[in-house]
């Protein structure tokens, strides 16, 4: 699979995530956070489930990554996500290590 066809395919199960978040009542926003081709975690608004106004899409796969790695630090990675990431998602992303991709931010 080429590398445009991937980044499809990585938006759209953000949008996915996004959509089906909606769907369970939440805020329309998912995010994906991808390294050589494979997901390492993603994540939906979990902000008015989990009563926290970090729990940002982009946070919560993170938060989601660290847990299930072991490590804060996710250096070489995309994160797809189904809108343009705030500022404290942006500052998260760079801390960790990895990069923004999203539908607006190109
Ligand atoms: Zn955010």
């Amino acid at each position: 699979m080429d590398a445009p066809q991937q980044d499809h395919d990585f938006l759209q199960r953000a949008v996915d995530l996004a959509q089906q978040n909606v769907e369970k009542g939440g805020q329309p926003f998912g995010a994906v956070l991808v390294r050589d081709s494979t997901v390492l975690a993603d994540g939906v608004n979990d902000v008015h489930i989990d009563c926290d106004p970090t729990a940002h899409a982009e946070i919560q796969a993170l938060r989601h990554a660290g847990h299930t790695h072991g490590t804060p630090k996710f250096d070489g990675t995309t994160m797809y996500a189904s809108g343009k990431p705030c500022a404290m998602c942006m500052s998260a992303m760079i801390m960790a290590g990895g990069q923004p991709r999203c539908l607006r931010c190109g």
